[in-house]
């Protein structure tokens, strides 16, 4: 992991800010404990961490204050931010609103916008997130399997930074997903360990079961998968540059549109609802700064 945070982040000395993406599961967890004990005594670098709450009931809440928690045992900042505030609608009434719906295809567009909106608000240079192996090799297959040549283009890390969209940190991107789980367990991390009610409804799994068969048949694949996308990924990237970004002309986040994703959901979950919706405007609560602990 220290070589992939070397190969990712570009320290110059200049005060950099990282924020993690923290779920309270075994990836972001042990995303977040590692930058720390890999970055944790420079002092050009702080760390802090933020969790989206999609609000689900029976999953969420019990994941947050595993997150909680450790934020409090590292002494890092943690920030919450809800798609109640957020949003205005939390991703059970989502469900409920749009039941043919795949759930995820509110919820990953959502979380992408709460997440970068609380990173630049809090002034973060990067975003780390906890996608292990298995994830990355996922997502390269998705977008293959679904032609989505620009969308694999774009995948992070991100080396350069683009207005208005903090560049993501994939730390774990090399490390299988029983490792990372061994190494929670093993380190005795307090971690959520469930699954979302939603996620079997996720096309995610059945790529899922694909790679774990190819890797049963193939030991490898998943490194080859994503080391093979690496080494494809300038030419795709100079096939397919970025788009030119504007501000969203409702919310100021980037978009390749004039409206971006998430506020053309937020409309039409707004009239599924008849006009009903509780917020709208973004609202990040910052937990306080606790003493910190040594590593983990
Ligand atoms: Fe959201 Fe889907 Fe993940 Fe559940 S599985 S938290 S609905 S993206």
């Amino acid at each position: 992991m220290k070589q992939e945070i070397r190969r990712e982040l570009e320290l110059t000395g200049r005060p950099t800010k990282i924020v993690v993406g923290l779920s309270g599961g075994k990836d972001s967890s042990t995303a977040l404990v590692l930058l720390r004990r890999f970055l944790g005594n420079r002092r050009d670098v702080t760390l802090e961490a933020v969790t989206v709450d999609e609000g689900i009931e029976g999953y969420r809440p019990p994941s947050l204050e595993i997150a909680r928690a450790l934020c409090s045992d590292l002494g890092v900042r943690h920030h919450v931010v809800s798609y109640r505030d957020l949003i205005g609608f939390e991703m059970d009434r989502v469900v409920r609103l749009d039941p043919e719906a795949i759930p995820c295809s509110y919820c990953g567009v959502f979380r992408r916008h709460a997440l970068n909106k609380t990173a630049v608000e809090i002034g973060a240079d990067y975003l780390a997130t906890g996608l292990n192996l298995d994830d990355t090799a996922e997502s390269i297959l998705m977008n293959v399997a679904r032609g989505d040549v620009e969308r694999l283009a774009r995948l992070g890390p991100h080396e350069h930074v683009r207005p208005g969209l903090v560049p993501r940190l994939q730390p774990l991107r090399m490390i299988p997903e029983l490792e990372v789980y061994l190494y929670a367990f093993l380190k005795g991390l307090r971690f959520h360990d469930a699954n979302c009610p939603y996620a079997e409804r996720a096309q995610r799994g059945r790529f899922k079961e694909i790679l774990h068969r190819l890797e049963e048949d193939s030991p490898g694949t998943r490194h080859a998968i994503v080391s093979g996308y690496d080494e494809l990924r300038s030419v795709l990237q100079a096939a397919w540059p970025a788009a030119t970004l504007n501000a969203c002309a409702r919310c100021g986040e980037p978009t390749v549109h004039e409206i971006c994703k998430a506020c053309d959901l937020k409309e039409r979950l707004r009239t599924l609802a008849g006009g009903s919706v509780d917020a709208s405007l973004a609202v990040v609560s910052s937990g306080k700064t606790t003493p910190a602990v040594p590593d983990a």
